[in-house]
């Protein structure tokens, strides 16, 4: 009884004490600003607006930074979880995840070399063909007309092709490659990231684009996921082949990235040839190996072909890829066209932009690969 009274009687004692809650003594605290406030209504007005000026600028650049941030490191996580789920590389386990800001900079990332350390591959002439066949000029669906760049003039000088193999995964450098003066042919891999956008660029800047087909190298490079490879079904080529032509559109054709064992695999590459014959496109064989049956294949099959002559930079210094544009040049002269496949390296890009300029004096000419498909063809 006595601790119940006790208590009643302190807390009867205490309340009209009781310290005053925190809004009252916000209030009080605020008194003389509302009352300057009022005093100065036009410089509180003011200093109001300046201080919400100067927190949204802050504010805004923080916030802006904070998203591009995230979404770099999201598209660099994306693609590596693309490629672990497809098998194209081997995830180490339980190592915390690091945050990178470039796809280049993922450890796991493969490296799309296609020249064998210290093989570089000669440059080839052609063989002289039987009569060209003059049904796919004819054919119904030419996507390959619709999508071709303009050019005229296919007469009266020798035709130089450039053709820059492996475009979009590495997109600064893509872009510097899009951004030399054209027309350049640019090979996109269909697993590059914003692929339809960047292809959309490429062509704005007048270069004529190619998809480029992922297929089954020898040796232990990764062609990377989704990559036509001789152990799969008629079925499963079919499917893969369709998904890569599907993946953006405004190509003239395709050309095979590494591939040395699919295209000597006569069987895949006539599956491979059905689907780019009903799609009227045109396939450029990059000969990564001497044994590829692409070229013949498509021939037989009607599909407009080319093939590569020279590759340019399979030797990445500087003094190679000048000396195989002079290789280019020389074929050019002999056979009237040459098609030369680069890639977007620093030595690469340097190279062109020093050679570009230089083409038209030497009397010939720069083209896109569908004017040397017209050309090797005699198709007007
Ligand atoms: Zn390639």
């Amino acid at each position: 009884m006595a601790s119940r009274k006790n208590r009643s009687g302190k807390a009867n004692r205490r309340s009209p004490k009781a310290p005053p809650g925190l809004f009252e003594r916000l209030r009080l605290r605020a008194e003389p600003l509302f009352a300057w406030a009022a005093a100065h209504r036009w410089s509180a007005i003011a200093a109001g607006a300046l201080l919400l000026f100067i927190v949204s600028v802050f504010g805004g650049y923080w916030i802006a930074e904070r998203f591009e941030l995230g979404d770099r490191n999201r598209a660099a996580r994306d693609t590596l979880d693309d490629m672990k789920r497809s098998g194209a590389s081997t995830p180490r386990e339980r190592e915390p995840e690091p945050k990178y800001a470039r796809l280049e900079d993922l450890p796991e990332f493969p490296k799309y070399s296609e020249a064998e350390p210290g093989k570089p591959r000669a440059t080839l002439d052609e063989k002289p063909r039987p009569k060209p066949p003059q049904v796919a000029a004819a054919s119904a669906e030419q996507t390959w007309r619709r999508n071709a760049l303009p050019f005229r003039d296919l007469g009266s000088r020798p035709l130089i092709a450039i053709v820059i193999d492996d475009v979009g995964l590495d997109r600064p450098r893509s872009r510097r490659a899009w951004e030399l003066p054209g027309p350049l042919t640019m090979s996109f891999l269909p697993y590059a990231k914003d692929l339809r956008d960047q292809a959309k660029a490429a062509r704005a800047r007048g270069h004529e684009l190619m998809l480029h087909l992922p297929m089954e190298p020898n040796g232990r490079n990764d062609p990377g996921p989704n990559a036509l490879l001789v152990s799969l079904t008629d079925a499963e080529l079919r499917q893969r082949t369709n998904a890569a032509l599907d993946s953006f559109d405004g190509y003239v054709g395709a050309n095979n990235h590494m591939g040395s064992r699919f295209t000597a695999f006569r069987p895949g590459m006539e599956t491979v040839m059905r689907q780019f014959k009903s799609r009227g496109v045109m396939f450029l064989d990059s000969r990564t190996t001497a044994q590829s049956v692409g070229d013949q294949t498509a021939q037989e099959m009607g599909v407009p072909s080319i093939v590569r002559h020279v590759f340019l930079d399979d030797e990445e210094t500087l003094e190679a890829v000048r000396r195989k544009l002079a290789e280019a040049e020389a074929v050019a002269r002999r056979q009237g066209f040459a098609v030369a496949i680069g890639h977007p390296h620093d030595v690469t890009l340097q190279a062109l932009a020093e050679w570009l300029p230089t083409v038209q004096g030497k009397g010939l000419a720069l083209a896109p690969s569908s004017a040397v498909l017209r050309k090797r063809n005699g198709w007007e």
